[in-house]
């Protein structure tokens, strides 16, 4: 994916979920939805098909566990927000 494409992408994946852009390491972005004293990152893999990950952080930015990312796959964002919270539902910390 082009990194253009790429940034507008998560720039529509926030407009569907009502979450913010924000900055994550390596020039990637995330979306970040507020959820119970957490926060819910969504991040689209540039470098790879998995499509959309997710994991939960702490509101430090501390993810939950080591092993914290699911993949969601690929989903339309009119899914997404949907998707991301069954997927971390189904997340057993490592
Ligand atoms: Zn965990």
């Amino acid at each position: 994916m082009e990194y253009d494409k790429y940034l507008s992408e998560v720039d529509a994946a926030a407009t569907a979920t009502g979450g913010k852009v924000v900055s994550l390491a390596g020039g990637y972005f995330g979306v970040q939805l507020p959820a119970d004293g957490a926060n819910v990152l969504l991040a689209l893999d540039l470098d790879s098909d998995q499509g959309w990950v997710v994991w939960a952080e702490d509101s430090l930015g501390d993810r939950c566990c080591d092993y914290a990312e699911e993949v969601i796959g690929n989903c339309t964002l009119g899914e997404l927000r949907l998707r991301a919270f069954e997927t971390l539902a189904h997340h057993v910390h490592a």
